[in-house]
């Protein structure tokens, strides 16, 4: 079980999979007020960078779920080099239905939300592993600039402009499905960058490693054409954040 492997190899020297740096991951858990052993659950967890730094700064404990099999072993040498590896999980596993066992005081999916099928279904499914005036965070894409046509959609990754809300009615739609959003950490252009130029150094590295390799056309086309695609695009339009969210 595994997820594409081009992500496997463009992500493959990320350590967080997706336009938050750091810093946004370390204002989010000083944000959250999260008290010492508070259980997070984390459902498509990357290389567990938010999992083992809060466990390093706040103290928390956590399990996360990830498909791919490089992230997941990434994740426990992290948290062994943080030396919080008796604080953090990482199971390799599709989080689709995944409940935890214990009830959590946290659970997120950060930039994986079709694991439940949409941001209402992910929400949905994180409840059922939360306790009761516990926090849902959700980590989303959004419009900054409503694309002029379907292809500019399709420029930034959608499948189609409605993929994506603009911010207001991101937020919005917490509250349709009755849920207050009571922070909220979003992701700027610097971002962005560290995660989309971050791939395209990896990606050089990987022909040079690999010429023979059966991939090697795949990845020659993306870098040759990514570099301009998202300067056009997804830097102009695609905003990102998360956003916590409690019940009413
Ligand atoms: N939350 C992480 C990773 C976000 S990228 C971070 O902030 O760094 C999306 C992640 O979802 C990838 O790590 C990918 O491997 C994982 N993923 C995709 N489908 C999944 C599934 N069905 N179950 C669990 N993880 C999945």
């Amino acid at each position: 079980m595994d997820i594409p492997r081009i992500f496997n190899i463009t992500e493959s020297a990320h350590r967080i999979h997706n336009p938050f740096t750091p810093e946004k991951f370390a204002t989010l858990g000083e944000a959250l007020r999260l008290e010492p052993e508070t259980r997070v659950l984390d459902l498509g967890s990357g290389s567990g960078e938010m999992l083992c730094t809060w466990a390093r700064d706040y103290r928390i404990s956590g399990t996360g779920i990830d498909m791919s099999q490089l992230f997941s072993e990434q994740a426990k040498l992290r948290a062994e080099q943080l030396g919080v590896a008796d604080r953090v999980e990482f199971i390799h596993g599709d989080a689709a239905g995944y409940v935890a066992d214990e009830k959590v005081g946290v659970a997120a999916c950060v930039g994986a939300t079709w694991i439940g099928g949409g941001v209402a279904g992910t929400i949905e499914l994180l409840a059922k592993s939360l306790r009761t005036g516990g926090i849902i965070l959700i980590g989303e894409p959004y419009w900054l600039r409503l694309p002029p046509s379907e292809e500019v959609a399709k420029g930034c990754g959608a499948g189609s402009i409605s993929d994506f809300l603009m911010l207001p009615d991101l937020i919005g739609s917490f509250g349709d499905l009755d849920y207050d959003v009571v922070e909220m950490v979003l992701a700027n252009q610097d971002g962005w960058d560290r995660y989309e130029a971050a791939k395209w150094l990896t990606m050089r590295r990987w022909l040079e490693m690999n010429p023979e390799d059966d991939f090697a056309n795949n990845v020659r086309a993306k870098l040759t054409s990514e570099p301009k695609r998202y300067a056009a695009y997804t830097r102009e339009y695609l905003g990102w954040g998360v956003f916590a969210v409690m019940g009413r």
